[in-house]
């Protein structure tokens, strides 16, 4: 595999990891159990906020083909082939002789580099939400269904990962809430002496 694709696989897997565990803080910090589609939207808007920073690591996304651009520019500047280096004398806009390859090199747009970036920023956060979000509402749903139907579960325990924060069974009402500074947090030591 080529350095550019496996640039875009560490990129994209960075991304989508930062993007997951963010999600995971936010919907533990929400206290919430089977949140509704306006309560989501609200932890994917939140998450986009702590997927900012990931911002300037996205344009490595388009490192390789930036650096062969720049190749490819020293090489006609010297009146090269831009492909295979052939020599070809400065001004030559005919494809190369030698390998064939087009001499008019296109310029690059900032602002479809600038675009391309935000989407794949976007996507990246919205997977990554979408990942665990699924975990969040299978771990609830098999929490729910353990008390309901009266199996031996635990009253509390913490969610599952990436999620922060426990789960709790109010038998009073027969439902289960969220609750963020006890259960994964307490390894921070947050819940000590209180
Ligand atoms: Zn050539």
């Amino acid at each position: 595999m080529s350095v550019s694709l496996w640039t875009r696989i560490l990129v994209g897997t960075v991304l989508i990891g930062w993007a997951v565990l963010s999600y995971g803080l936010v919907r533990g910090a929400m206290e919430d159990v089977l949140p509704d589609a306006g309560d989501v939207l609200a932890d994917i808007v939140m998450t986009m906020l702590l997927m900012v920073p990931m911002l300037f690591l996205t344009p490595l996304w388009f490192l390789s083909c930036l650096s062969r651009h720049t190749h490819a520019r020293k090489r006609k500047s010297r009146g090269d082939c831009c492909e295979c280096g052939h020599t070809l004398g400065v001004g030559f806009d005919q494809p190369c002789p030698e390998c064939g390859s087009d001499q008019r090199l296109k310029p690059i747009e900032t602002r479809r580099l600038v675009v391309s970036c935000l989407v794949i920023w976007l996507c990246a956060g919205l997977v990554g939400s979408g990942i665990t979000e699924t975990i969040a509402r299978m771990d609830e749903k098999s929490f729910i269904h353990a008390h309901e139907h009266g199996m031996f579960h635990p009253k509390s325990r913490s969610r599952a990962w990436p999620l922060w924060g426990s789960l709790k069974w109010d038998e009073a009402t027969r439902s289960a809430k969220g609750s963020f500074l006890e259960g994964r947090s307490s390894f921070l030591d947050f819940s000590t002496g209180l």
